[in-house]
């Protein structure tokens, strides 16, 4: 891991996400420097290899930095990731003039860009999915509806995934670059109680998209599975991440309850404040050991579906286990957007959502676990 890097990004998420995020738990969204200080410090190409114009760090470091910057808002770094994550595939052998025409403006934080699975009428069935791709003369033409996407009220280019052929038929799933200005997208923003300003979550419809043949990026048979497999990394870093918001709540509710007095002395002298605080810190420990095991399986290149499973699981749910006792513990004033925990709070539902709802994650580990002791 780049220990200088990650100072840097623990200096950034500090000094800089931190005092702007408490606007954007009551609507502002982030400001375009942000993206582009965060771009400078190399954000958006942690794993993109140097050779085009990333930093070319492993997995552990892009783990290690989306955990820091989660601890300031868990939804720009999870805008940040998503573009780094288009940023990344761009590299792969084939997609040469796609890099060339899009890697500068990703790298630059110019452009956002997402990953497009989910539909109004589909999440966690993804093999559901009602978009389709057809050939025309001209191409491949798009027609659907993508929701709930994290940088789709204003990503530039989106990775879409799309029927190629019966609706249903897992194996005829492709995935299509999709340039999110061409005629026929029109994206949307979705708002909700829960601030989805840094997220930037949003949605588009896709109306006669035509695509020239290079867009499609993986082909039917095989991109049902490549996401399978890139999901595990997502898992594992949502994982860091949420490691990152009990942390960062964990250091506020620290020094909020050695200075505040009730009762004639420090809350920390009480017993049971202290005892709660303490669980958290425990319930963060063993969160922490589960998303290390996944990070070190992501980044060999093993088979991490389990451990990428069962971490996220486990660290989702000591957020928002301990997120709302360690707001207890703060009183009052822990509401105050200021403070972290109710922009966490939030954000820890949310992380039960994405890349494998909780629940369908429980019955992904029975099955893995049961087929391991067979
Ligand atoms: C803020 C936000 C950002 C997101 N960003 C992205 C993105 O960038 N790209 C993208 O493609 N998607 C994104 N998503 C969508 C996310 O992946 C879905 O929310 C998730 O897949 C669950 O789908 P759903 O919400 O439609 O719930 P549903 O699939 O309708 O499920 C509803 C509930 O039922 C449970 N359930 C469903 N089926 C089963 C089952 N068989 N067994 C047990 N329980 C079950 C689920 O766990 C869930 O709790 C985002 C979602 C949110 C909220």
């Amino acid at each position: 891991m780049s220990q200088s890097f990650l100072d840097q990004v623990a200096h950034y998420a500090r000094g800089r996400v931190a005092p702007e995020a408490t606007a954007w738990s009551i609507g502002a969204a982030p400001e375009p420097a942000l993206y582009q200080e965060a771009a400078s410090l190399g954000l958006l190409g942690m794993e993109v290899p140097e050779a085009q114009g990333g930093r070319g760090f492993g997995f552990a470091t892009r783990a290690a930095a989306l955990e820091v910057l989660a601890g300031a808002d868990f939804g720009f770094a999870m805008s940040l990731v998503n573009t780094h994550n288009i940023a990344l595939r761009l590299c792969a052998p084939g997609l040469e003039g796609a890099a060339e025409r899009y890697l500068p403006a990703l790298l630059s934080g110019r452009m956002q860009a997402c990953t497009a699975l989910t539909e109004p009428g589909t999440g966690s069935d993804f093999a559901a999915i009602g978009t389709t791709a057809r050939r025309g003369a001209e191409g491949w033409v798009l027609n659907g509806e993508k929701a709930w996407i994290i940088n789709g009220r204003h990503a530039g280019l989106a990775v879409v995934y799309a029927q190629c052929a019966e609706l249903g038929d897992s194996s005829g799933i492709g995935a299509f670059l999709v340039d999110l200005t061409a005629p026929g997208v029109t994206r949307y923003a979705i708002d909700s109680a829960f601030a989805q300003t840094s997220l930037g979550t949003g949605g588009f419809h896709l109306s006669g998209v035509t695509l020239p043949d290079e867009a499609m990026v993986a082909a039917p048979g095989t991109a049902f599975k490549a996401i399978l497999q890139e999901i595990n990394a997502a898992r594992t870093y949502v994982a860091a991440m949420c490691d990152g918001m009990v942390q960062a709540a964990l250091d506020s509710a620290a020094a909020y309850g050695a200075e505040r007095c009730s009762f004639g002395k420090p809350l920390n002298a009480i017993a049971r404040w202290q005892a709660e605080l303490e669980a958290a810190q425990a319930a963060l420990a063993q969160a922490r050991a589960a998303t290390r095991q996944a990070v070190e399986q992501v980044a060999e290149g093993a088979d991490a579906q389990l451990a990428a499973a069962e971490a996220k699981i486990g660290s989702v749910t000591c957020a928002q286990t301990h997120l709302p006792r360690l707001l207890q513990l703060m009183g009052a004033e822990g509401l105050r957007p200021e403070h972290p925990f109710t922009r966490h709070i939030a954000a820890a539902q949310i992380a039960g959502f994405t890349d494998g709802a909780t629940n369908i994650l429980k019955d992904r580990v029975a099955r893995l676990t049961a087929r391991k002791e067979t």
